[in-house]
Parts: C-alpha cells; structure tokens; sequence
C-alpha cells in the first residue's frame, strides 16, 4: 500500500489521501473535493482510478464526486448509508464492519458519528507499515471535528472507544491541516503536558518548512490529543468536570470560542 497527500482548498487546509496497491495497478481518493487539483497532482500515476471513499457529506469532502463520477463512469463512490440522500453521485452505500476490496487492499468501515450523522472512517490494515485510518473530521491531530449533528458521548464514542482500540501505531490521515492551532489550544489546557510543548514546536516548525503535520499515530494522539485524554483527572479539573463525557463538552465548547 502506497499513500500520497495532496493539499486541495487552501482557504479550508483541506488535503485528498490517495490510496494506492501498485501490484493490482488500481488506487482509491479519500475526500477528492476539487477533482481538477487532484488529477493534476496524479498526473504521473499510472495505477487506474477505481474508488472514491467519502468521510461524510460536507462539500468540502464530497463537492469533487459528481465531476468524477461524469469523468470516470465506472467509478464506485463509497459513502455512509446513514447521510447517503447528502452525498452526491453515491454508487455504494456502507455501514458499520462492511468492507471495500481496492485491488488486493481491504478496507474496513468504522462508524463515528457526531461531525456528521452518517460520518465514516476508512481503516486499512498494514502490518509492514502500520495500519492507515482515514478519519475525515472525526480526528484530528491533537484535536476533533466540530459536533454539528452528534453529542459528548457520541465523540468520545468514536475516539476513545472506536479509535484508541486501534493499534498505537495506526497512521492517522486526517482531513484537514488544523495541527497548530490545535495544539496551541492543548498546551492552553494541558499545560503540564511536554508532549504537547514538544509536538507544538515540531509541528510549527514544520509549517513553516512547507510540510505536512499529517499523519500522526494513535499512539501519538493518546499523548497529545485532550479530546483522546478526557479520563485523565487533569484536564477533568481543568474543564471544572467530573467524568469523561462531560470533559468532552467543555473541551469542545472552550475550543470554538478558543482564539490562540
Ligand atoms: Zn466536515
């Protein structure tokens, strides 16, 4: 398994991960939201387009599908059966456990709603390389997705539940390039916490380098990510909670009102 990265919607930090099986020749777009960019960046690829999987319905994921679908006739859309009336050019509605064969590579679904209703992640498993979790705005390094259509318990459902049984070092592949500022907002509320110090001032560092902070790990995120340390008693305190959904709250909502 081969994965490139292509940053597409500057304005939104968005990026397309292209997921390829150069054996079988084939290769799948997560989140190919401006199709024009993305195929300028495959341009060298050889491997056939097959799949499109989407995260979730936001434009910013799935606003590339109906161009590709009239672009490439054949190819399967994959979305979430729970928000597929959203998604545009849907060929194949999926749930929770089901499974996406892309050449010789198997991709299991796993269902995180709360950024959306129906939203999805992709996991593929790796064990050369670590398995790969694309987890649209579910996850993000060192922070999570908004809760437009979920709850608390539904998030910290998805990430410490669904995400932190995954192995610690699953890559994660995220949709958007948040990692600065969401680490500015963990060391304000983590501010023991010298994982955090240490990734913020890695991760700065590489910004202004011109690279990306995407992936991390699970592993990782288990350090640096509040949202995936809602148990532990520290930042309890410090969101003036007492148990883990409840600091999940409070985590979020300081977050949107949170300016750096
Ligand atoms: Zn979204």
């Amino acid at each position: 398994m081969r994965i490139r990265q292509i940053p597409i919607i500057p304005r939104m930090a968005n990026y397309c991960h292209v997921v390829i099986d150069d054996d079988a020749g084939v290769m799948a777009l997560v989140d190919p939201a401006d199709p024009d960019a993305v195929l300028d960046a495959l341009a060298d690829e050889t491997a056939t387009l097959t799949h499109v999987l989407c995260t979730h319905h936001h434009w910013d994921h799935s606003g590339g599908n109906a161009a590709l679908a009239r672009r490439f006739p054949d190819l399967e859309i994959v979305g979430s059966a729970d928000e597929a009336e959203r998604i545009p050019a849907i060929t194949r509605r999926v749930s929770d456990g089901d499974r996406v064969t892309i050449g010789g590579l198997t991709a299991q679904i796993l269902s995180v709603p709360c950024h959306t209703k129906g939203h999805i992640a992709y996991r593929f498993a790796d064990p050369e390389q670590g398995d790969a979790l694309f987890c649209g705005d579910t996850l993000f390094v060192a922070g999570c997705g908004r809760f437009f259509e979920g709850d608390a318990a539904q998030m910290h459902h998805a990430l410490n539940t669904v995400f932190a049984a995954l192995p610690d070092d699953t890559r994660v592949y995220c949709g958007h390039e948040y990692t600065v500022s969401n680490l500015e907002f963990a060391a304000h509320v983590d501010p023991d916490n010298d994982a955090v110090a240490r990734k913020l001032e890695w991760a700065r560092a590489e910004r202004d380098a011109g690279r990306s902070t995407v992936p991390s790990t699970i592993g990782e995120e288990k350090t640096c990510n509040p949202f995936m340390r809602v148990a532990e008693p520290a930042l309890q305190k410090a969101m003036g909670a007492t148990d883990a959904v409840a600091t999940m709250a409070a985590l979020r909502r300081t977050k949107n009102d949170f300016k750096g």
